[in-house]
């Protein structure tokens, strides 16, 4: 019998032998072998403890026939099935498609869950929870978790169904709100990775919201590598929240830092002549101040002379919240200037070969070994002199001979 539920505005079909699984059961005794409808029967019943019965078992025999997947072959009365090429076919398909098919098991598992209040439903669902988040439990105990998940468990399966997505599409979100131009969306998943909430990363959100809505579709879609490029000229919040909408990221190499100082960044498009640049007009800080009066006279007791108790610091983190949602919430217009520009690109990153300095025995990039000189063949840590490190006060030179400590141990 199939019971058809409605389910977060989807139809979920709970009677799994009707979903699907008997079918694949079928397909996977078959791929093993040829074999006769009740060799089949048997061997569905020891994989799975459930005996089905010949109404289902042999109707799915003929139609899977009909669609070429499987050959029948009659001897001595009996008949013989085994899988043909498209049947083979078929059978990778269902692989690749797996996760579609959990992500079933799991939704009908959270609706049984919904529907009857069952404790083994609610020590299942907590497992399938654990296992989810990573935890698995030691070895020899039972896979039982002691919480029940109760009242949560609603939200927690939709929770389950975002990280699933996500991991089909890790901007998934971050796209849609582009789109959308739900900047608020963008600056609390910019504040994720950034810690606080600040004007710096919501003009950055905005920049960056206004700056790949004018480049166009195909730069929302950027996948991190390298196609879609950013140029940012300050290494401030304003950075961070670039990195986040855009996707441009120090790690992925489509982030180019231009030690400028400037509150600007420009979009390009590997390929195309023309991208563009946002630029913060200096009157910011006047809409700061009407937003939020407090927030420069906290930055200057807080940050910059590094005095203020916690009531002050936690005032100014307020400050920060409130300066950064009124931001956001006004036209691009009167916060940027946004002009089309010629960009001046690195080449891609060039993939260096590993090789291991003869001094400290680590990796290092081959791109990075010191070419000349003394230190020829080591790294520029062991070589001594100078390398560059990007900090607070932009790109600098930094003396490995001054870094050095008594035990050596410090970078
Ligand atoms: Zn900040
Ligand atoms: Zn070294």
């Amino acid at each position: 019998m199939t019971k058809t539920y409605m389910y977060r505005h989807r139809y979920v079909d709970v009677d799994i032998m009707a979903t699907g699984i008997l079918k694949m059961l079928m397909l996977h005794v078959m791929a093993e072998g040829e074999a006769s409808g009740y060799d089949i029967m048997k061997k569905v019943e020891s994989l799975s403890g459930k005996k089905p019965s010949t109404g289902s078992v042999y109707p799915l025999l003929k139609k899977m026939e009909r669609e070429g997947w499987i050959s029948g072959r009659t001897e001595d009365g009996k008949t013989f099935y085994r899988l043909t090429e498209v049947g083979r076919e078929h059978v990778a398909q269902i692989k690749e498609a797996r996760h579609g098919f959990i992500r079933n098991i799991y939704q009908s598992i959270a609706l049984a869950n919904e529907t009857f209040d069952d404790a083994e439903l609610h020590a299942l669902m907590s497992d399938m929870h654990d296992l989810h988040r990573g935890f698995h439990p030691r070895d020899g105990e039972m896979m039982r978790s002691k919480k029940p998940l109760g009242p949560n468990s609603d939200l927690d399966a939709a929770e389950f169904e975002r990280m699933e997505r996500l991991k089909e599409n890790p901007r998934g979100e971050f796209i849609q709100a582009i789109r959308d131009e739900d900047l608020a969306r963008c600056l609390v998943k910019t504040a994720e990775i950034h810690g606080h909430f600040c004007p710096g990363s919501a003009l950055g959100v905005m920049a960056s919201a206004y700056g790949l809505n004018r480049l166009g579709l195909a730069s929302i879609y950027s996948d991190g590598m390298e196609n879609l490029m950013a140029v940012v000229e300050i290494n401030a919040c304003f950075a961070d929240g670039v990195q986040a909408v855009s996707g441009c990221t120090l790690g992925n190499n489509a982030l180019v830092y231009r030690d400028l100082g400037r509150l600007a960044v420009t979009f390009a498009i590997r390929g195309r002549d023309t991208g563009v640049r946002v630029r913060v007009l200096p009157d910011f800080r006047d809409k700061v101040a009407e937003a939020a009066p407090e927030f420069f006279p906290l930055l200057e007791k807080v940050i910059k002379d590094r005095a203020g108790d916690e009531n002050d610091a936690a005032a100014f983190r307020e400050a920060g919240r409130v300066a950064a949602f009124a931001l956001i919430r006004l036209p691009f217009e009167e916060l940027f200037a946004i002009e089309e520009v010629r960009p001046d690109l690195p080449d891609y990153a060039p993939i260096a070969e590993s090789v291991i300095c003869p001094g400290c025995g680590e990796m290092i990039m081959a791109s990075k070994v010191v070419a000349e000189g003394e230190g020829r063949g080591r790294c520029f840590s062991c070589a001594g002199g100078e390398y560059r490190q990007v900090e607070g006060r932009g790109i600098v030179g930094r003396d490995r001979r001054k870094l050095t400590s008594p035990t050596g141990g410090r970078f």
